[in-house]
């Protein structure tokens, strides 16, 4: 950040009186930008036994396959923001069953959450932000073209819960490769 979102004067970045870390601080105005972690939420969204991915038609990763899911926007509740996501990607409608997996990914200041849950209807197709989209078995799922590292350990938790029989909950930290 260089320059003041509210006043366009130049920033410092110094850790502000009462504080312990570092902030960008308008030098003209004094505004103090704190700046915290993302929060991307998610769905495990399952047809028949089948989940629902994407193909990514947007970078980072065009081209890789992911679970829906986006940053969580402002005024919305995670389970809508999951339920939003799903829809703007895939075109589909879910229930949302529970949340299932908490990803922190401290080195890149992002949380990832997933949710489980259901299509309502066997009904999907690509947004605008998708190549392709499939309902996929265990079997199908390309391991080695997925985008992110927290959608490859989301889905397998899941799978291996699924096996199981029963769902949990689970958290996890993704650090530097
Ligand atoms: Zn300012």
């Amino acid at each position: 950040m260089q320059y003041c979102n509210r006043c366009g004067s130049g920033v410092s970045f110094v850790i502000p009186t009462r504080d312990s870390l570092p902030r960008h601080v308008c030098n003209a105005c004094g505004h103090i930008h704190y700046e915290n972690p993302r929060l991307v939420v998610g769905c495990v969204a399952e047809w028949e036994n089948r989940i629902l991915l994407c193909r990514r038609a947007i970078e980072p990763r065009y081209g890789f396959w992911t679970l829906p899911a986006g940053f969580m926007e402002n005024g919305e509740t995670t389970a809508q923001a999951a339920v939003r996501e799903t829809h703007e990607e895939a075109r589909a409608q879910i229930l949302v069953d529970a949340p299932f997996a908490l990803v922190s990914i401290a080195h890149i200041n992002q949380v990832h959450l997933f949710y489980r849950g259901r299509l309502k209807e066997a009904d999907y197709a690509a947004g605008d932000e998708s190549l392709e989209v499939a309902l996929l078995a265990p079997e199908e799922i390309p391991w080695e073209s997925l985008a992110f590292r927290s959608v490859a350990l989301c889905l397998e938790r899941y799978l291996a819960d699924r096996k199981e029989g029963n769902f949990g909950f689970h958290e996890a930290q993704l650090g530097p490769l």
